[in-house]
């Protein structure tokens, strides 16, 4: 299912069900759209925490984004289907991706081999070749961010970091196992992050864990910097090389940014030695490794618990609301 509903909605018309996920300023909920009867996932955002972690720009942007994307909808991109906002909270709604977290299916799994692997890997390289297309950069990848649909094939969630770019951007953003070296030296940075988040995530489902790890962020962004990158005994050879390709510090070298774009990646060995179908993937054609098992289209059980929510009647005043027109 795809578009975005025509007519404007409120909280009336959902009936709202258990938390799937929570975020730094709100949750994602269950949620049904009553005229339709299309199961959806809302994302609401309290508004004040927004306003007071100076975010109010990257909310805009993620809501800009999804809507450009789903005017020209990705197979491997989540679909946004309606925003509205009340006094407290702005509301994203999308399709419920049924299939739970990309990151409880690694975890679960403890490692993919590398035919999984590379099947998930390959929906990412064609969402970012999408995206930068259009010049936007995603900016963080990670487990959590992807979930899987019913047929076990990716969908990308959360914009909160992606930004419509001309040519660089200096904000420090994302997850410290996955920031870029360029990000970490305040140098500014492109499309080339993405390609080096695609390394770690490579990484972490062949070896169980990313490549750079600490107790503390301090210690991870030592390690990224110290450009040392060792690989557990077992480590596919050819995804080996493809990995060090994309986690490479010197963007002049780092896959995915130089003349032949994507064509690096898809035609390294690790896709190659397997004659990898890139357009029967994107045609979803492919038989997807994860079998996801729901018994309707409004099963939760592939997401986690939460307790409910107990952030309701928690209402900052807000003087000038720039959320208003959401
Ligand atoms: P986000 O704030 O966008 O990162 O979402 C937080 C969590 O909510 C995700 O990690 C998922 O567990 C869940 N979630 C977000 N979007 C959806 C969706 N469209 N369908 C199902 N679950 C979702």
């Amino acid at each position: 299912m795809s578009g975005l509903l025509e007519e404007k909605c409120t909280t009336k018309d959902f009936g709202i069900g258990v938390t799937l996920g929570t975020g730094s300023f709100g949750r994602v909920r269950f949620a049904t759209h009553r005229k339709s009867g299309r199961p959806c996932a809302i994302k609401m955002l309290k508004k004040a925490a927004i306003i007071r972690f100076q975010q109010v720009e990257h909310i805009m942007s993620e809501k800009e984004i999804l809507i450009e994307m789903s005017k020209d909808p990705h197979p491997f991109v989540v679909n946004l289907m309606t925003t509205f906002n009340d006094e407290k909270y702005i509301y994203m709604v999308l399709d419920y991706i049924i299939g739970g977290e990309f990151f409880t299916h690694l975890r679960n799994a403890g490692t993919f081999n590398s035919e999984t692997a590379s099947f998930y890997a390959a929906q990412v390289v064609l969402v970012f070749e999408s995206l930068h297309c259009k010049d936007i950069i995603y900016r963080d990848l990670k487990p959590e961010n992807l979930l899987l649909d019913r047929t076990g094939y990716l969908k990308i969630t959360d914009f909160g970091f992606a930004k419509k770019i001309d040519f660089k951007t200096f904000t420090l953003c994302g997850t410290p196992e996955y920031i870029a070296p360029e990000v970490l030296l305040n140098k500014g940075h492109g499309k080339g992050v993405d390609w080096w988040t695609l390394g770690i995530l490579i990484y972490e489902m062949l070896a169980g864990e990313p490549p750079f790890v600490d107790l503390e962020p301090m210690g991870i962004y030592q390690k990224i910097l110290s450009e040392k990158l060792s690989f557990p005994k077992g480590y596919d050879k050819a995804a080996k090389s493809l990995t060090k390709k994309l986690l490479t510090h010197d963007l002049t070298r780092r896959f995915g940014c130089l003349k032949n774009g994507t064509r690096d990646i898809k035609r390294s060995k690790w896709y190659a030695n397997s004659d990898f179908k890139w357009k029967q993937l994107e045609r979803r054609e492919l038989e997807a490794p994860i079998k996801i098992e729901v018994s309707d289209d409004s099963d939760t059980s592939l997401f986690e618990d939460y307790p409910d929510s107990d952030d309701e009647g928690d209402g900052d005043f807000i003087k000038h609301d720039p959320f208003y027109n959401f």
